[in-house]
């Protein structure tokens, strides 16, 4: 088994879902005591938001490259970055290191791609759903056309993301609000919804909403778990 290099705290209420299912996944798999090799860079992200909100992605982009290559000194084999909205610095973590990263976007187009769908409802904070490092990768790669809520929808799931969720505060109210989102979304068209956001499972899960679920953690943990047993899984990450 291959050791996992987490980049995490961004924030720690996502991370600890991602070292749950990392470590459910391997024990489904391989029995027993069986556990999974972990890294894990926990970072402040107090400072990450800082940096987001002055849009000083250079310095975010270094930060996490320098994470990164603790990691693999450490002996992780695969690096994932454990949230969505830092992937707008995938590009330049993954030239920082020599191991893969596992990147979040690909592993849910994947996903997607297999089953068949071409218009996602994408739920995420605000740098996710409206620069184009998302939407962008999913068409160039994928052919797939993600569909972002309105206005005043992506506004309360931004604040929802960073007030509550990323805080630990998981409110009746505000899942209420999500479902509602997403009702809308499936109303304009939308043939599916990506929780593209790592915290949104908190809150959401597929029983109580209106389209298919696409949980982007619970893809990330399962691709990072597949690498890491040299598992054939792409397209399957929903179902380790
Ligand atoms: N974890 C969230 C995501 O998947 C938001 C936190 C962040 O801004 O990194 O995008």
């Amino acid at each position: 088994m291959q050791t996992i290099g987490l980049i995490g705290g961004m924030s720690w209420e996502s991370t600890a879902v991602y070292y749950r299912q990392i470590n459910e996944a391997v024990r489904a798999r391989l029995g027993g005591l069986a556990s999974a090799k972990v890294a894990m860079q926990s970072l402040d992200f107090s400072e990450i938001v800082a940096l987001q909100k002055s849009n000083r992605w250079d310095d975010a982009a270094a930060l996490l490259s320098d994470a990164a290559k603790r990691l693999e000194a450490a002996g992780a084999d695969s690096v994932l970055i454990c949230t969505n909205t830092m992937h707008l610095v995938a590009d330049d973590v993954a030239k920082s290191i020599n191991v893969p990263l596992i990147d979040i976007r690909r592993e849910t187009g994947l996903v997607l791609a297999a089953a068949g769908k071409k218009r996602p409802l994408l739920m995420a904070t605000r740098y996710t759903m409206e620069h184009g490092f998302y939407a962008d990768y999913m068409r160039d790669e994928f052919g797939i056309e993600v569909v972002v809520p309105n206005e005043i929808d992506r506004a309360k799931v931004h604040s929802v993301i960073f007030d509550e969720l990323c805080c630990g505060i998981v409110k009746e109210d505000s899942r209420h609000a999500l479902e509602k989102i997403i009702l809308r979304g499936k109303e304009a068209g939308a043939d599916c919804v990506i929780l593209g956001c790592t915290e949104i499972c908190l809150s959401v899960t597929d029983d109580n909403v209106a389209l298919p679920v696409f949980d982007s953690t619970t893809i990330h943990s399962n691709a990072a778990v597949a690498h890491a047993l040299g598992l054939d899984f792409a397209g399957k990450q929903n179902a380790i």
